[in-house]
This record gives structure tokens, sequence and C-alpha cells, in this order.
């Protein structure tokens, strides 16, 4: 191989983190779109087209990974290991790996030592041998010190349309639109709410608010006071 540049590749969900990452931090990254059977997989996939035929830069390359779609703890919405079967998907198309991780997240499979586990595993994996030269791999994360809310005001700030954000797909549930009840709705209602962009929900985030005691959350330390500060701004915004 005579080509040394690594290719920049961005794991795209078509969701609000991976598409703000790829805008704000690395453009000339290619899209990759792991399908691993999960249920919201056409509406992300819908989402990802609906980007690539609005911006002229934004490039999908789709992915078929193992279908551990099917696992998804409902309680959670969790997916058992699906940040390592992105990524590992991934690998097959960049060493650069773009991971739109953003501040406050818990999932372990978000974590600081997963990251370097993982690349870890794909720098042993694909070490140079006689037959050979092998690769290198990086995963970048460079949203993790930003929240939702600081991401979109970034975004704006350097130009970035709002059309083009509420292209993006962030509901774990199945609905056509977003269903306003799943946590990642409520995030994303979070951060619209505190850059004063509409959001239109088929239930009222409100709801999900009170119903899984969020106000109690942000007041008595179960979260951390940065995300506690940007829900009680939205909660505020919203009441006025
Ligand atoms: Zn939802």
């Amino acid at each position: 191989m005579n080509n040394n540049k690594t290719t920049a590749v961005i794991l795209a969900s078509g969701g609000l983190d991976s598409f703000l990452c790829w805008y704000i931090f690395e453009q000339d990254a290619l899209n990759i779109f792991v399908d691993i059977g999960h249920k919201y997989v056409r509406k992300e996939r819908a989402a990802l087209r609906n980007l690539q035929n609005q911006i002229p830069n934004f490039k999908v390359i789709e992915h078929s990974g193992s279908q551990i779609g099917p696992l998804e703890d409902n309680a959670s919405g969790i997916i058992p290991n699906r940040n390592a079967e992105l990524i590992l998907g991934a690998s097959a198309y960049g060493e650069s790996i773009y991971f739109g991780v953003i501040k406050d997240e818990i999932n372990s499979d978000k974590s600081p030592e997963f990251i370097n586990a993982i690349e870890d595993v794909l720098n042993i994996s694909n070490r140079k041998q006689y037959w050979t030269e092998g690769k290198t791999y990086r995963i970048l994360t460079p949203a993790m010190e930003y929240n939702k809310t600081d991401l979109i005001k970034m975004y704006l700030a350097q130009g970035g349309s709002v059309a083009h954000l509420e292209l993006t797909v962030s509901c774990y549930s199945d609905t056509e639109q977003h269903c306003g009840e799943c946590p990642s709705c409520f995030k994303r209602w979070v951060a619209f709410k505190n850059n004063n962009i509409p959001f239109a929900t088929l239930n009222d985030p409100m709801l999900f608010a009170h119903k899984h005691n969020i106000i109690e959350k942000c007041t008595n330390g179960t979260y951390t006071n940065d995300r506690a500060n940007e829900i009680m701004a939205a909660i505020e915004n919203n009441a006025k």
C-alpha cells in the first residue's frame, strides 16, 4: 500500500450527535451507517438519505453488521455491545474513526476505558505482519466535552442550517414521527428548547419528564450539575 493518508470515517446514526460531530469537527469524514437490525433502523436510514440528498459533501456508506438489534433491553433501550459492533463495522472503511460521544454520557460502551480498549483491539488485530503492513486506528471523540445544547450552539454559530438539523432523527421508538416519550426524544427536546428551535413530537416531552421524575433527578444529585442545568434551563424556557 502506498497511500499513507488515513481515511476519516464517522459512525453515523442519522441522529443529532453524529451529525453535529460531522458538521463541527470533520466534514471530510465518510458517514458509516451500520445496520444491526435495530427497530428504528428504517427511520435512521431515511434520515441519513435525506441529509445526503440535501448536503453535497455528506456521504453515507451503509454496512450490514451483526443483527444484534433484537437483544435491546426494553426498559433502557440499550442494545448490548452496540458500540463495539458499530466501531468494528466502521473500521473496514477508515482508520480515523469519529465516535459522537458527548458530555455526561454514562453508558459504559461510551466510556474512556471502552474507547481505549476497542482502539487496542483494532490495533492488535491489525498489526504489521509479514503479509501486511498493518493498520493503525484512532478513535476520536471531539464532542466529548460538550453537551447537546452546546453542540447545537456551535453548529448554528458555524452557519449550520436549522432545516438540516431537523432532518436528523433521535428516537428509540419505531413511530414515523418523534415519539416524544423516549429518553432520546427528551434529550433532543432539551437541546432544541435551549436553542429556541421548535420540535414537533407525538407526545409532550414534559409528560416524559414527569413520568420519570426528571426534575427530582436534577435536584437530588442523580444527574451531574451540567446535565441538571441543561435540563432545568429547557424546562424553564418551556414554562415561559
Ligand atoms: Zn422518541
